[in-house]
């Protein structure tokens, strides 16, 4: 049993339904008022600036085809079953040891020609999350005013067209959220499973010092189990 569940996958259908009417024009309007321009600096690829890249399953499938060694169970575990086997919803890209993405190479990011469906279209974003304050509002830029250089003129076309991938990928996320937990609720019920937190974090402190988990990585409705070790 994986208590909530049914109100986290409401809240989900809710907040894909706001993201659905949310306009597209109004988008292209903020993005075109803002004029983002990246100059290049390759913060957002490194975790001091973003936790971490989250991959769909399209963009899984092209890095298992050129680099399979760097995905890696995106962190924040959703679920610990009684067992101590942990699941989440997809992979996300390894870092070096810096903390800058494996494919970030003086500056300049190795795959560029296979760029991911996050990598293109950041730094925008549609999305509802609180501020600093706590009001919870819809959020189009990452790190706003942080990176990048501002009022700069793009052409009417070129926001609509990051406008629409924009929502696109956010639709994509919360679809593939969604499905995540259905697909869990299903499996935790026929196998009897139980989400236990304190199991969740038992694992986690022994994971931390040094021993092997079990994690099932939700990909292309499967779920592939990584065996993971922590390098102390
Ligand atoms: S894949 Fe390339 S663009 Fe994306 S975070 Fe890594 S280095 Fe940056």
């Amino acid at each position: 049993m994986i208590p909530n569940i049914k109100r986290k996958i409401s809240e989900l259908k809710h907040e894909l339904h706001a993201l659905k009417v949310y306009s597209n024009e109004d988008l292209a309007n903020i993005i075109k008022e803002v004029g983002f321009k990246c100059d290049l600096c390759g913060r957002c690829c490194t975790n001091e600036f973003n936790d971490h890249v989250f991959l769909l399953d399209r963009d899984t499938t092209i890095i298992k085809e050129i680099e399979p060694t760097a995905l890696v169970p995106a962190p924040y575990y959703e679920l610990c079953d009684q067992y101590g086997r942990f699941y989440v919803c997809g992979y996300s890209l390894r870092t070096q040891h810096d903390g800058s993405c494996i494919f970030l190479e003086r500056g300049s990011c190795r795959i560029y020609n296979h760029r991911l469906t996050i990598c293109r279209i950041y730094p925008y974003m549609l999305h509802r999350e609180p501020d600093e304050k706590g009001i919870i509002d819809w959020r189009q830029i990452s790190g706003l005013n942080q990176h990048g250089i501002y009022h700069t003129d793009i052409p009417v076309e070129e926001c609509q067209r990051i406008a629409q991938l924009t929502k696109e990928y956010e639709e994509s996320f919360l679809l593939h959220e969604i499905s995540f937990l259905e697909r869990m609720n299903e499996f935790f019920s026929k196998h009897k499973l139980r989400h236990v937190r304190k199991v969740y974090n038992d694992r986690l402190q022994s994971y931390n010092s040094g021993a092997e988990i079990n994690v099932f990585v939700y990909y292309k409705g499967n779920l592939e189990l990584n065996k993971l070790k922590k390098i102390l």
